[in-house]
């Protein structure tokens, strides 16, 4: 695999990233995650947009600009030879002696972008039996909404849902529903969609953004606010969405089946509706 490194294109084994570099010190890094279907990047637009927000929040300065940036997935993909799969990119603040301080200004903050296949990444099959979740306590810091590759409380929570023979876990605070350990979450109560509203609790997800916006179009009925397990346990239907994911169904939150237990109508559709949309504007 090639992956990108600070300016160069690099074969994976060679490519290389200081010991002092701070996102391995201090996970003082924002990442994002931009699907690839056929050949061409999904809302490319959305990720390169919500990564500025992210940089700009922790003070940090964007690497390259964005033709830069779309030129290089572009590249990677290519030299890869990628139809479906993901786009991976990191920004740290760099490499500097270690210390709580954030370097100087002048420090060059660290690039990296590396691709992963995943054939058949849209296909429908992926989402014929949906997924079961468990709830777990949301432990992780309270600037949820900046991108940033602290991620071992989600790691940990994927790891709980696995030993629970679960796909995933919704993670809860002050008794309500915030997001999947990397997607947000939904529940469908009649003809309304529900999804927690945006604040510094959850990440701004640009397949949620763009979701919202479709059923909206769409004439499906939206409700931005908080929900808890127990009302999302009598839901008529839940999913999740994410870059990687897009629309997922969700079928069994701890144990109890979310209406007759199979994918629901309505995520369906979404999932149809947004995937018809990304493909045709992909770039
Ligand atoms: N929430 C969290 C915590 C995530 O990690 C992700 C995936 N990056 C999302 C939501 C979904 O965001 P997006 O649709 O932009 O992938």
């Amino acid at each position: 695999r090639t992956v990108y490194v600070n300016g160069e294109y690099l074969p994976e084994d060679q490519a290389k990233v200081s010991v002092f570099d701070r996102g391995f010190l201090f996970a003082d890094g924002v990442y994002e995650v931009t699907s690839v279907l056929g050949g061409k990047l999904i809302d490319f637009a959305g990720h390169a947009a919500r990564l500025a927000r992210s940089l700009s929040e922790l003070g940090m300065k964007a690497p390259v600009d964005t033709d830069t940036l779309l030129e290089i997935h572009r590249e990677l993909i290519a030299r890869n030879g990628i139809e479906d799969g993901l786009v991976y990119l990191q920004v740290t603040r760099g490499a500097a002696d270690r210390d709580f301080l954030y370097p100087d200004a002048e420090t060059p903050p660290t690039l990296v972008l590396f691709t992963q296949a995943k054939p058949g990444l849209a296909e429908p099959d992926r989402a014929a039996k949906g997924w079961s979740v468990i709830s777990i306590p949301d432990r992780r810091w309270g600037r949820r909404d900046i991108k940033t590759v602290q991620l071992l409380y989600p790691s940990m929570g994927k790891m709980m849902a696995k030993a629970a023979g679960a796909d995933d876990a919704w993670m809860v605070e002050d008794g309500a529903v915030t997001e999947g350990t990397s997607n947000n979450a939904y529940i469908v109560k009649g003809d309304t969609i529900i999804t927690r509203h945006l604040g510094e609790e959850i990440l701004h997800g640009i397949t949620r953004a763009a979701v919202l916006r479709l059923a909206a179009e769409a004439q499906m009925k939206v409700e931005e606010r908080s929900f808890t397990i127990e009302e999302a346990q009598g839901a008529d239907e839940a999913f999740i969405t994410s870059a990687s994911s897009f629309v997922m169904p969700v079928v069994e939150i701890d144990g109890t089946p979310i209406g007759d237990g199979t994918p629901g109508p309505m995520a369906a559709r979404l999932r149809e509706i947004y995937l018809d949309e990304a493909r045709r504007k992909a770039v």
